[in-house]
């Protein structure tokens, strides 16, 4: 007699429903804050090299010191702090989580944000305490200050950028919640290169900080890197629940020679954040539709009804993300990620095309009754 999942799987496992990827194919893909553009030739042509004499019948490099030694200048971290290489930045979430995981340990994040922190916890069988943000999705301090004397958190997440908001969190109030905090807090910068600001710099100001990225969101989301730096207190624990070899060869050479061409990133970047500026001027002149400020890869907006909106777009062979439903103060939000001027002119037209269609039939119901 065998015994079926349902006997042997944790309930509380049972009863989650796995992280929902849309399928794409074939559509204009602004759901997931991929960087639309590809490398250079010249950079392509280097990769397939080095890829076409590595050696991958070898277990890659456990501790990966040429890429650390790589993502320690470009990315400007600090001495005095050790790095923790992931397989995706989601990885070194799980990690981070699973070290901490006493017995009714508790972690928090402010919310709407990203929905891993709360997975990751749930899966370790951990609690989540999600503090509501303010309706202009700005850190509640006062109640999130409030929340952690309440909860005692072993580790606090601050997406900064926020994911799906946008917005940074302002600086005074997340130095605030550091010096407050009872234990760890993550600063999950995966849009650092689209906001600029970070907290990177201030590692040696707030030992209990974590200072989160990934290559993810710069162009490389395939390659599947994250990392983080903290200090070696925190960072030799961590290592002890890391998989050895969790990050592959090929993702580790490709990684170093990406980004000794910073340069072509940080173009690329630059160029998404002036795309993103002229997508939030033309969506703010759609009626309708209203963008909340950002600065992402990504614009969080509201509409009439976003599950009809989600709907026609994806008729039009877009798609996007719709977050109705995922959390209060996200009713009837949409988020668009930046692609290129023709994916985003793609968009915008669309969206006129939709959002005047629905206001004519507003209107046409008006006059029938
Ligand atoms: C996308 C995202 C991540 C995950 O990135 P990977 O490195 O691809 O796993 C982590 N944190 C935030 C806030 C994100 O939006």
């Amino acid at each position: 007699m065998t015994a079926s999942p349902s006997q042997i799987i944790r309930e509380d496992i049972q009863a989650m429903s796995a992280y929902a990827v849309q399928s794409s194919a074939g559509m204009v893909k602004l759901d997931a804050m991929e960087n639309p553009y590809s490398l250079p030739e010249p950079l392509r042509q280097e990769i397939a090299s080095l890829v076409a004499t590595s050696e991958i019948n070898r277990y890659p490099d456990s501790v990966a010191s040429n890429l650390k030694d790589r993502l320690r200048q470009t990315m400007v971290i600090p001495t005095g702090a050790d790095i923790l290489l992931g397989n995706g930045s989601d990885e070194i979430i799980q990690i981070i989580i699973q070290a901490c995981a006493r017995p009714g340990a508790v972690i928090m994040a402010p919310t709407p944000t990203f929905v891993m922190y709360r997975q990751y916890a749930l899966i370790a069988g951990l609690k989540f305490v999600g503090v509501p943000l303010a309706s202009d999705f700005s850190l509640d301090l006062d109640r999130f200050l409030a929340a952690m004397r309440e909860h005692n958190p072993a580790v606090v997440f601050i997406s900064y950028p926020n994911n799906p908001s946008g917005n940074l969190f302002s600086e005074k109030s997340i130095s605030q919640v550091l010096v407050e905090a009872p234990g760890l807090v993550v600063l999950d910068e995966a849009y650092q290169a689209f906001a600029g600001a970070t907290f990177m710099s201030r590692l040696s100001d707030f030992p209990n900080m974590i200072a989160l990225r990934t290559v993810s969101k710069i162009g490389l989301a395939g390659l599947r890197l994250g990392y983080a730096a903290g200090l070696s207190g925190w960072i030799e624990e961590f290592n002890k629940v890391r998989s050895p070899y969790n990050v592959g060869v090929l993702t580790q050479l490709v990684a170093e020679k990406v980004l000794a061409h910073n340069s072509v990133i940080e173009r690329q970047a630059a160029d998404i954040c002036a795309e993103r500026e002229k997508l939030v001027m033309v969506l703010k002149s759609i009626s309708g539709i209203t963008p909340f400020p950002s600065v992402a890869n990504f614009i969080l907006a509201r509409v009439p009804d976003a599950s009809q909106v989600f709907e026609a777009l994806r008729q039009h062979n877009i798609l996007i993300k719709n977050l109705h439903g995922s959390h209060p103060l996200l009713d009837n939000c949409l988020r668009f990620t930046i692609g290129t001027t023709v994916e985003n002119d793609l968009l915008i037209s669309a969206l006129r095309t939709i959002l005047g269609a629905s206001n004519h039939g507003v209107e046409a119901a008006d006059r029938v009754r």
